[in-house]
């Protein structure tokens, strides 16, 4: 059985509850990161909380954690579950209220939950193992924010469930200009002619670690010119090669776009490269 944290204690997942009134569950009123972890280490862990505190900042909750007591209650939870390949999920609320009022409320103390869930094994640079993602694309209906890595995901869970009726694993989403934001789950790369994009960071996506830890790794190492800039749907289906990128995935080939191939529908050269790059310096964040 797995073992979760919740307003202080460690507590079997089975076991952990909540107030109906906690504003979490009311208004998706929360802020949450999921860290992966791999034989007991961390991928990114002080990226993930950067973002957590962006997160909890541009909402307004206040929970005067450092990091050294995240990190000890990460490291907690990976011992009592057995320290395989754990995905750390994060949550805080607002807290549980006495009414169901929208205002946030005085005098209520934020509500921390963590647990983990496992994860597949830490991804490996070969493309023979890697699972080639055909996936949908759709308007981009969610909300204005979607710079805040909020618990309020209906909107990218109907885009991820339109996805699924049709048998694929992701949607790519894009604007009203017809400009590619990201997916309901994930960042999204496009590569052609030896280069490689992604549209630059707004509200309109999430800024995810795995997207930044991709940039930096590959400016660093500089053998693949990388740009952040607006990308638009033509040019997704024009692609040689599609990534989509997420903490669990890390970089994900694309073959399939709405039933079309992606180039000639074979996982790309660059996509090997660069999670072989990854591979190599995913612990040094
Ligand atoms: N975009 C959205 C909407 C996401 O939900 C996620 C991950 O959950 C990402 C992008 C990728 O972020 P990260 O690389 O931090 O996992």
């Amino acid at each position: 059985m797995s073992i979760a944290f919740l307003d202080d204690s460690y507590v079997p997942l089975e076991e952990a509850r909540i107030s109906p009134l906690d504003r979490g569950f009311l208004f998706g009123d929360g802020i949450y990161e999921v860290i992966p972890s791999y034989g007991g280490k961390m991928v990114g862990f002080k990226p993930h909380m950067h973002r957590m505190r962006q997160g909890l900042e541009a909402i307004g909750i206040e929970l005067n954690w450092s990091d050294q007591k995240w990190s000890e209650l990460c490291n907690q939870l990976i011992q009592k579950n057995g320290a395989g390949n754990l995905g750390i999920y994060l949550h805080v609320s607002r807290g549980a209220d006495t009414s169901r009022f929208h205002a946030f409320p005085d005098g209520v103390e934020p509500t921390v939950f963590a647990f983990t869930f496992e994860i597949a094994s830490s991804p490996v640079a070969d493309k023979a193992k890697v699972k080639p993602f055909r996936v949908s694309t759709a308007e981009d209906l969610r909300w204005q924010r979607c710079h805040i890595k909020s618990t309020a995901l209906l909107g990218n869970v109907l885009h991820f469930q339109y996805s699924y009726e049709r048998g694929h694993s992701e949607t790519l989403l894009y604007n009203g200009d017809n400009q590619l934001t990201e997916a309901s789950a994930c960042n999204v790369f496009v590569v052609k002619d030896g280069s490689v994009a992604t549209p630059p960071l707004d509200h309109q996506k999430l800024a995810g670690i795995t997207r930044f830890m991709l940039l930096d790794i590959l400016s660093q190492d500089g053998s693949i010119p990388v740009q952040e800039r607006v990308v638009t749907m033509d040019e997704v289906f024009d692609a040689d090669e599609v990534w989509i990128t997420s903490s669990s995935k890390e970089i994900a080939p694309v073959v399939e776009i709405d039933g079309k191939p992606v180039a000639n529908g074979e996982i790309g050269d660059l996509w090997l490269a660069a999670q072989t790059l990854f591979s190599a310096n995913k612990y040094n964040y």
